[in-house]
């Protein structure tokens, strides 16, 4: 039996060790696309502020651990897939035979339609090869614009404001955060960068980048749909992500906003199983089907698909949608259900100018979904309350009138 892992993210590194444990007399065989070992995106922004060092982001850090565990690591891209036969095509001629396949090839940066993003300056914030390109240009008092203000591009504006540059955040829509956060939130949010010296347009586009030359240095012209122009030796692109699935294209394996599976994280192809940011798996909200780009779901897939592979069946319970930010010190955090559901109820505090936020959203007398913004107390009996789906009785109409109570109400159900 050959068990191929195609992505050497967490959801692969996770799914290629649980594999070698739950079905030692077989041959796995991981496959990374970068040039790095296996690292953790997640690791990037304490790499561009220098609190770790790049073999800091490795996933593994002992010499040698895919080897002592029997797991051979090889560098390659995947180009395509015979299913029929088994096979992956990599670039440059090479393949692989496999029995059973998960991909786990995650997601890359959207490129917005906007003229001059190919120019030198310009950069995501995806891979370690980017960081570096970052940290080149990202240097104390240096222009920095940032395009897009949703989950990746606020953990990686903290890491460029550490890095002392001047930065402008350009958003389109009329947020910051606005599939974390809503009006309430994102606008605290906006606020709070502002007062920490971060120059944020929400309502804004950018339409196109020109290159410049001032003072003997090159650098761009990043022009904004309200006519202004803003000056910059590096511009971020963090407009979103689509998962990596090009590969699959002639493929029988069905592909949706990412590759569909089932509860067991099955493809529509029998032998092949798909993890992580490539995944559109299910949703422990609604029931449905959805792409969670996270790392928390990336491993949990990778655990969960190997344990079937491997005959050991496991039916997932779906992830739950977990956001957790520290912008500059204010810790906001998005579960679940927080935009509501029909027929729900909605409970809210807000103190506009102590920057603290709770929103609790229920379905019933369940807890379903909340936002909370200011406090890291206790915020994970609010993930517990939800995945827990407990019906909160009288407590829910306490928490109606005094949503902090909260903390009472887990203490009170869980005696
Ligand atoms: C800067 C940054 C900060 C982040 N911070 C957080 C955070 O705080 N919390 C959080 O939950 N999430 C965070 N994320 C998101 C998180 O990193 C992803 O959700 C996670 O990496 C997904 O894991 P994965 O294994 O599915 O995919 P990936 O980590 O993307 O790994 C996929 C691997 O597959 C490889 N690959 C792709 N195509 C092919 C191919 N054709 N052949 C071979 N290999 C291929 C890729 O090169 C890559 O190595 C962050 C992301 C970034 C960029």
């Amino acid at each position: 039996m050959t068990y191929v892992v195609v992505g050497a993210g967490p959801a692969g590194v996770v799914a290629a060790e649980t594999l070698r444990k739950a079905d030692p007399n077989t041959d796995v065989v991981l496959i990374g696309g970068e040039a790095e070992p296996p690292y953790s995106r997640m690791a990037i922004p304490y790499y561009l502020t220098g609190k770790v060092e790049e073999a800091g982001t490795y996933l593994r850090k002992t010499d040698g651990h895919y080897d002592t565990l029997g797991i051979q690591y090889r560098q390659g891209r995947v180009k395509s897939i015979d299913a029929d036969a088994g096979k992956l095509n990599l670039e440059g001629g090479d393949t692989q035979d496999y029995d059973q396949l998960l991909i786990a090839t995650g997601a890359s940066p959207i490129k917005p339609p906007v003229e001059g993003l190919d120019l030198p300056g310009v950069h995501h914030c995806w891979t370690l090869e980017d960081a570096r390109k970052i940290i080149e240009l990202a240097h104390e008092g240096a222009d920095v614009v940032l395009i897009g203000a949703g989950f990746i591009a606020c953990i990686i504006l903290e890491s460029l404001v550490e890095r002392g540059v001047n930065l402008t955040v350009v958003e389109m829509e009329d947020r910051m955060l606005p599939r974390m956060m809503d009006e309430t939130g994102g606008d605290m949010i906006k606020r709070w960068c502002e007062k920490k010296g971060v120059n944020v347009r929400t309502g804004a586009r950018v339409t196109k980048l020109e290159p410049r030359s001032s003072d003997g240095e090159d650098t761009l012209t990043v022009d904004i749909d309200n006519g202004d122009q803003l000056p910059a030796h590096l511009v971020v692109v963090a407009a979103g992500v689509k998962s990596n699935t090009g590969f699959l294209d002639s493929s029988a394996v069905e592909v949706k906003t990412g590759i569909v599976v089932d509860n067991h994280l099955r493809s529509s192809v029998s032998n092949i199983y798909a993890a992580g940011d490539c995944a559109e798996g299910p949703d422990f909200s609604t029931g449905g089907w959805m792409v969670h780009a996270i790392q928390p779901t990336a491993t949990e897939h990778g655990r969960i698909a190997a344990m079937n592979m491997a005959g050991k069946p496991i039916e997932y319970q779906g992830s739950l949608i977990m956001n957790v930010l520290d912008t500059m010190g204010l810790v906001s955090v998005s579960y679940g259900a927080w935009q509501g559901v029909e027929g729900g109820d909605r409970a809210e505090v807000a103190d506009e100018h102590g920057f603290r936020y709770l929103r609790l959203e229920f379905d019933g007398d369940v807890l379903v979904g909340c936002l909370s913004l200011g406090r890291t107390d206790h915020v994970g009996v609010l993930r517990g309350l939800i995945q827990s789906r407990r019906h909160l009785g009288e407590w829910k109409d306490h928490l109606m009138v005094d949503p902090h109570r909260f903390m009472e109400a887990y203490v009170d159900g869980s005696q």
